[in-house]
């Protein structure tokens, strides 16, 4: 018997088991693919997921394997600098591989004590008052207490579920791979730029000793994406954008992706729940999709414990839905807005001029920006200050910054005030009193998610606050 069961093992999940072991709650990771993909796609991951990773110790070993880059040209690459004093210690962004995100993720599960067992695909499952019973592909049955779908845009869980998932189907599909390419790289490059100047679409980017990424629209859409585009499509399309296939050859990966646009109805049904591209997908304007579903895992991880370990407030698990669908409705709106800027279109043209023109106003620019890294977040906790239900930025305390106190995925009271107290749930809130904090607040409660769930000075309120999210005193 397990407490959760996570369906697959991409960035997810894999951060999901990891939250759920901060609360030592007995995870189930299973990983429908044997080894890891080989293609290698270079993701950004923006200011929102540095901060959740810096808070959970894990920001060190991602600056190690990625580029840090300036945060600016990330709303519909409009080529604008990122505003001044963005509101962030880590105001940058990081490119980084996807298959070393998604190694680092599943290695900090496994060392907090979540099992991962690869190979192993959801076929079924059935819901009872006590628990899930899970079916695997080869027939296994395994038991839980809730059981989480992170298995990717084509969720298993989610079909199963029967939750519908509606939007707008692809458009337009895109080839992407690496392959060797035999023409001389001016020829390449002279053909990049001249294409670059047309409507047409077509990136190929070198990696040395003949090796080049290369990313050009697919011929066609596919709705089952599953079966990897071959060598021959490549070359087709290359013909068709650039007049010549560039002598492709020797494909190290290839793989197809679609602009389809969909949200999963609901997020929960009774104890089986959604996150990460099982709920939401997009098209990848902004690079935004996998920084999405990290944040799922971070919002939803400390509910679900909380829950399984029996002192969850009535309804906290349902704020689960409540906080972050809205936060995926805004992410696929924003994108399907950038796919339009892309278009070719004059009116399309002339609103991108516009947008382009507005962009040197900082306010845009900043509401831009700040929509697209998450850091502009707020959850509606109800009236308040405008800090209520944002996150904090990580500051610097009398001894270390406020994120290293964050790294047990506990609240936190921080008080400047020297009097507060969060006495009898040692083991949910810390506290840590320091009149010297960098903050013009006396104190606040924060949430295991960094998100601001109480701004004050007096006992008794932050007492109703420490109720409302933490539950009543053991
Ligand atoms: C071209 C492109 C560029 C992108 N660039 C960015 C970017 O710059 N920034 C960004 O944030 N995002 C980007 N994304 C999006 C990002 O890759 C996805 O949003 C992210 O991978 C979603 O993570 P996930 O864990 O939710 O799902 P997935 O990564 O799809 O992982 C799901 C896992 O579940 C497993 N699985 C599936 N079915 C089952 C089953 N039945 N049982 C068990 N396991 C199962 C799968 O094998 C897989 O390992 C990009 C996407 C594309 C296509």
């Amino acid at each position: 018997m397990f407490d959760v069961i996570i369906a697959g093992c991409g960035p997810t999940g894999a951060m999901l088991a990891a939250e759920l072991r901060l609360h030592e709650v007995r995870v189930l990771v299973l990983e429908k693919e044997p080894e890891p993909g080989s293609f290698v796609r270079i993701v950004s991951l923006h200011m929102r997921s540095l901060e959740l990773m810096a808070m959970r110790g894990l920001l060190d070993r991602l600056l190690e394997r990625g580029r840090r880059r300036p945060v600016g040209g990330i709303f519909a690459a409009i080529p604008k600098p990122a505003p001044e004093g963005l509101d962030s210690a880590h105001a940058y962004l990081l490119g980084i591989p996807q298959p070393v995100v998604n190694q680092l993720l599943r290695d900090h599960a496994t060392e907090l004590g979540a099992q991962v067992r690869v190979g192993r695909a959801v076929a079924g499952f059935e819901q009872d008052d006590e628990g899930v019973t899970v079916e695997l592909a080869d027939g296994e049955r395994l038991r839980s207490r809730y059981l989480v779908g992170c298995d990717g845009a084509r969720s298993t869980v989610r079909k199963l579920l029967g939750v519908g998932f509606p939007g707008e189907p692809s458009r337009a599909d895109t080839l992407m791979g690496e392959l060797e390419l035999g023409a001389p790289p001016e020829e390449i490059a002279a053909k990049v730029a001249e294409i670059g100047g047309t409507d047409k679409r077509l990136n190929i980017r070198p990696f040395g000793e003949g090796v080049y990424s290369v990313v050009v629209p697919a011929a066609g859409v596919r709705e089952d994406r599953a079966e990897p585009p071959t060598l021959e499509d490549f070359r087709h399309q290359l013909r068709a954008i650039a007049g010549t296939d560039f002598g492709a050859h020797s494909p190290r990966w290839l793989s197809r992706f679609g602009d389809a646009t969909r949200l999963a109805e609901r997020y929960r049904v009774g104890r089986v729940l959604l996150a990460g591209d099982a709920a939401h997908i997009h098209p990848p304007a902004g690079g935004q999709g996998l920084n999405l579903g990290v944040q799922d895992a971070v919002n939803l991880g400390w509910k679900l414990a909380a829950q399984i370990r029996g002192w969850a407030p009535e309804a906290l698990l349902d704020t689960y839905q409540a906080e972050r669908r809205p936060v995926a409705a805004d992410v696929l709106d924003n994108t399907r807005a950038q796919v339009e800027l892309h278009s070719a279109e004059p009116g399309a043209q002339a609103v991108r001029r516009l947008l382009t023109e507005l962009m040197d106003f900082d306010e845009v620019n900043r509401y831009l920006t700040e929509k697209i890294t998450a850091i502009g977040i707020r959850y509606d906790f109800g009236a308040g200050p405008d800090l209520l239900g944002r996150r904090l930025r990580d500051i610097d305390l009398k001894q270390g910054r406020l994120y290293d106190r964050l790294r047990r995925g506990r609240g936190l009271v921080l008080d400047r005030t020297e009097r507060l107290t969060v006495a009898g749930r040692p083991d949910r809130v810390d506290l840590v009193a320091d009149p010297t904090a960098a903050l013009d607040v006396p104190a606040v409660l924060l949430r295991p998610d960094g998100h601001v769930a109480w701004i004050g000075e007096h006992q008794p309120d932050l007492d109703d606050h420490l109720t409302r999210w933490f539950g009543r005193p053991a």
